[in-house]
């Protein structure tokens, strides 16, 4: 059995250079509850000055830690998943409550971020030099694996928590400080929490910084900033472009990963497996509100079993209880905010204005959106060009496979995908003429293993996480050679 411990207090409190405080910019920031619309706490958002504070102590901190032995930065790391154990239910709250996550969605988020952490536990004996031939007599050439110093990490309010983790764990486990600046809708959840735990798990003071600011007042500084050698962008592909931009065409060029948005393509081929095929679609979809990255944005069905699939769907899609996302029942609960709301009722209208034909939905209440599908939809519609992010989702029909596989590939996405067909290997045939970064057959496009690459192709983004991929992007080479005998110059 797991101990409880009494939750953590004064999350309104940022760790800014090795002390918690309150941000300098004079100005506030409420926090809201997105389906009870209740303030959770007020932050002092952080201006140019503690962002400085953060970076140099990340920079002055980062060698010691660097210098720790493998198994003590592991052990920081297991420290953290141990905690996250004994805080799972204030860990879930928070998500539940800061979010609008379902509990079914926080718990998922809470076993993804946790399992990241200890995935990232393993790393610190798994980074591996190499000796490489040399044509130079007596020339040995050596190629170090060191971490890249100061990492800034940009996270969204999605999944808030995970996707800092995801960046977090690693570069801390590769002997890197860490400066995060989480989403303004999420600060607990995105950052403050994770500090908490990996204070109480043993890191050092400063190694991570959190600093919540207004874009509009740190967020280019937060790139531009010479100390970070990398900044671990997760976020949409319009702000996404901007922070590479300046990130390699700035004045101090760095390192960038860019994890961006989505249009992920779910495919049910003919021959497929319709039942399991709808029970995919729906949580591919609907979990967290379709706010997901990997979440389905288009169905494509072949078309001699579009309307036994559609039906199916439809259906299924009409009994989905949505609601109070605190409830154990909940499957759709509220989306992030109101802006977000108003965005996709835009949405809608235009659908039914390019005419699609509206399947299943139903109004409103505060920011919960009921569950939307649309049929008749083409590849021109904006419901099926752009990313949704939300709970809607339209069915287009397909000649056949070649279709289906030309209409899967029309978008300048390729992050997920998904591929329904009874035939295993005819799948993965069709797999592996997706542009994508991650494809998955017989099974809906939202995946994520700590251990597997996770990143896209074409404008969902650059770079790749987990694993082994986190050590390539978390570390650079450095070549070092010794010349043992003297070497005989040309001149
Ligand atoms: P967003 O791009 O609006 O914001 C992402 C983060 O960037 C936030 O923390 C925000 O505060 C920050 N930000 C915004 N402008 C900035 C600026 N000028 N300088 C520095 N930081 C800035 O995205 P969002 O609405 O929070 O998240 C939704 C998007 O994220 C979707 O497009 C989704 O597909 C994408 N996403 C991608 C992945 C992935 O792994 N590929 C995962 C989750 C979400």
């Amino acid at each position: 059995m797991t101990a409880t411990r009494p939750a953590y207090q004064h999350l309104e409190l940022q760790p800014i250079a090795a002390d918690w405080r309150a941000g300098s910019s004079g100005r506030e920031l409420p926090v809201y509850d997105p389906f009870t619309g209740q303030c959770l706490l007020q932050i002092s958002l952080a201006n140019r000055q503690d962002l400085d504070q953060a970076y140099a102590k990340a920079r002055q901190t980062q060698g010691q830690w660097a210098a720790s032995s493998p198994a003590q930065r592991s052990e920081v790391l297991l420290n953290a998943a141990r905690i996250f154990d004994e805080r799972r239910e204030e860990i879930i709250g928070w998500l539940i409550r800061e979010s609008g996550s379902t509990r079914i969605k926080a718990q998922i988020e809470w076993g993804a971020a946790r399992a990241i952490i200890v995935e990232a536990a393993s790393l610190p004996s798994r980074v591996h030099g190499r000796i490489v031939a040399s044509n130079i007599p007596g020339k040995e050439s050596r190629v170090y694996r060191k971490p890249l110093g100061v990492i800034g990490v940009i996270s969204p309010w999605n999944f808030p928590l995970h996707l800092s983790a995801r960046s977090l764990a690693p570069a801390l486990a590769l002997g890197n400080a860490v400066v995060i600046k989480p989403a303004s809708d999420t600060p607990v959840t995105g950052g403050l929490l994770l500090a908490r735990i990996f204070e109480e798990a043993g890191l050092p003071a400063g190694v991570l910084s959190v600093v919540v600011g207004a874009g509009a007042e740190i967020g280019d500084a937060f790139v531009e900033h010479p100390v970070p050698a990398f900044i671990s962008f997760t976020g949409s592909t319009q702000v996404g472009r901007n922070i590479g931009r300046i990130a390699s065409g700035g004045e101090h060029l760095k390192h960038v990963a860019l994890e961006l948005g989505g249009n992920s393509p779910f495919v049910v081929l003919a021959d497929a497996d319709l039942e399991q095929a709808v029970n995919a679609a729906v949580v591919g979809k609907f979990l967290h509100q379709g706010q997901i990255c990997m979440a389905i944005n288009r169905i494509i069905v072949e078309q001699p079993v579009l309307q036994a699939f559609t039906q199916r769907f439809v259906e299924r899609v009409k009994a989905l209880p949505y609601g109070d996302p605190s409830l154990a029942a909940t499957v759709v609960g509220p989306v992030i905010n109101s802006k977000q709301l108003a965005g996709l009722q835009d949405k809608i209208r235009l659908a039914l204005a390019e005419g699609a034909t509206l399947l299943a939905g139903g109004p409103a209440s505060g920011n919960v959106l009921p569950p939307h599908v649309f049929g008749d939809v083409h590849a021109d519609m904006e419901i099926a060009r752009e990313e949704i992010f939300g709970p809607l989702v339209g069915i287009q029909s397909a000649r056949d496979a070649e279709h289906a596989l030309e209409l899967a590939n029309a978008s300048e996405y390729g992050l997920s995908s998904a591929v329904f067909s009874a035939n295993l290997e005819r799948g993965v045939q069709f797999a592996q003429r997706l542009q994508a970064g991650m494809s998955h057959v017989n099974d809906m496009p939202v995946n994520d293993e700590p251990n597997a690459p996770f990143g896209g192709e074409k404008n969902s983004g650059l770079g790749r996480f987990n694993g082994d991929w986190a050590i390539d992007e978390f570390t650079t080479d450095h070549w070092i050679t010794l010349q043992h005998t003297p070497r005989p110059y040309p001149f």
